[in-house]
């Protein structure tokens, strides 16, 4: 196929954003269409009202790391300021009882080393169970014979159960959204080889200051507008059809339905509609059709609460102890009001993957949560909350998860997705890579 001239992006979530980015850089009149009001798909902003007061916050509490290279190349590529957009920490599990691991500024592996040698809360033995567990995995380059359940892969590699508990269990949760007797030992090694395993910066945590969708979405839209391309928010691809060498691809929007032409398609739209929308390609999809029939998915829920003047939320972010048995759900809580002042007085609360919190009503959640809080942080209680459940958040990331090229056997037609072939699982890298690698079979 020839370069194409026209290319037509399918979502505008974080990967349509980054494939449509690669290419109006490469001079290429790129038409972004995104069915929402806003640019980000599930890392966007939303307002939320507390009993009158309004604050710009996100779909769900998002927290990035320095191994996300992919992000921010493109982010300095799209100049933005990424020290204004996020606040950069060193590495940290911070529990409000005292247990502690923090990563030093030194260079690597003395980071880690003086974590281990830092950390509160571990015995001896367990400090050195972990570092002989890293150190077999750096020996084996971080890849195991076969994949397998993460549960079963700690238990064998001596990790005890407050190791896991305390570090593992958070850490996988936080990079999988799956839990580990479900989770893939694989992905978890590769997130581990490239954050905690890898330097300093890699294993540093970026905490979003700035709303998801001005994080990177809105700066993409305005350096596509200000190569000639186009942005369509509000507008929905509802078919993509061959027209000749080219593809004609139906839309709907705000202001009717309308035709467009293109020479290529990158599809970054979500997996399960991809039969719908593209039914005209049934037969060549049909692997890619099959592999996605067979994802499950996992929810998160973002609790944000409001709370009154004063009150001494944590700084940064702080690791909760989960007990559902006790309604505890809460896993993690950040301050948004340290980040932004403007969101003063709002800590967000994240419950990664299924479980029984799915059970409650909204108002029971939240009043759960800021027990919780209550509980383990010493806060009042707040003035209002609401709750967040994104039902898909991420792919389910078990062992042998197959996820399908970025390539199809339609020429022009790419995918792009958290959920196409990754070596990380469902994340904001995944789908930044994923664009990029996207665009760039286009440009090949
Ligand atoms: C609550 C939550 C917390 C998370 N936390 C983290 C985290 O801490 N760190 C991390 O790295 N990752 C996290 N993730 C995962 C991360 O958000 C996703 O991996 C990433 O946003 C996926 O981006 P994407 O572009 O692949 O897909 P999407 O964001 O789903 O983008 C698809 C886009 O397509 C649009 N669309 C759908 N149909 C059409 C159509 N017919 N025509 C046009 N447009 C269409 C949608 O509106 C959407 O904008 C989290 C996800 C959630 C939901």
């Amino acid at each position: 196929m020839n370069r194409p001239r026209q290319v037509a992006v399918v979502g505008g979530g974080w990967a349509g954003c980054a494939a449509a980015a690669k290419l109006a850089a490469a001079g290429i009149a790129v038409t972004l269409i995104e069915a929402s009001a806003d640019l980000g798909g599930r890392a966007r902003r939303v307002e939320l009202d507390f009993d009158g007061d309004r604050h710009v916050l996100d779909n769900g509490q998002h927290l990035l790391v320095g191994a996300y290279r992919a992000i921010a190349r493109l982010l300095a590529s799209l100049d933005v300021d990424i020290d204004a957009v996020v606040e950069r920490r060193p590495f940290e599990l911070r529990y409000p009882d005292g247990f502690r691991l923090q990563a030093s500024g030194l260079p690597a592996p003395w980071h880690l080393a003086t974590a281990l040698l830092t950390a509160r809360g571990l015995t001896w033995a367990e400090r050195g169970s972990m570092a002989r567990f890293l150190r077999a995995l750096k020996a084996t380059e971080w890849r195991l014979a076969a994949d397998r359940d993460a549960a079963g892969w700690l238990a064998d590699h001596g990790q005890s159960a407050r190791l896991v508990a305390r570090i593992w269990r958070p850490l996988g949760l936080a990079a999988l959204n799956t839990p580990l007797q479900e989770a893939s030992a694989q992905l978890l090694a590769n997130v581990l080889r490239d954050s905690l395993g890898a330097d300093r910066d890699a294993s540093m945590l970026w905490l979003p200051r700035a709303n998801l969708s001005a994080l990177l979405p809105d700066a993409v839209e305005r350096f596509v507008l200000a190569r000639g391309g186009a942005v369509r928010r509000g507008t929905r691809a509802t078919s993509i059809a061959a027209d000749g060498d080219r593809f004609r691809l139906d839309l709907a929007g705000g202001d009717g339905a309308e035709t467009l032409r293109a020479d290529a398609v990158v599809y970054a739209a979500p997996p399960a509609q991809l039969g719908r929308v593209a039914a005209a390609f049934t037969p060549a999809l049909h692997d890619v059709l099959a592999t996605i029939a067979r994802y499950a998915y996992e929810p998160i829920c973002t609790v944000y609460l409001k709370y009154p003047e004063g009150a001494d939320v944590p700084r940064g972010l702080v690791a909760l102890r989960d007990d559902p048995v006790v309604r505890a759900y809460g896993q993690w809580a950040f301050d948004r009001g340290a980040l932004d002042p403007a969101n003063r007085g709002v800590a967000s609360v994240v419950i990664s993957a299924h479980g029984p919190h799915e059970d409650e009503s909204m108002h029971a959640l939240c009043e759960a949560v800021a027990d919780q809080l209550r509980r383990q942080l010493g806060l009042p209680p707040p003035r209002a909350a609401r709750v967040i459940t994104e039902k898909r958040a991420t792919l389910a990331a078990r062992p042998g998860l197959q996820r399908p090229a970025q390539t199809t056997r339609v020429p022009g037609l790419v995918l792009a997705g958290d959920w196409t072939a990754s070596e990380y699982p469902s994340t904001l890298e995944a789908a930044v890579r994923s664009g990029e690698a996207a665009a760039s079979a286009l440009l090949q």
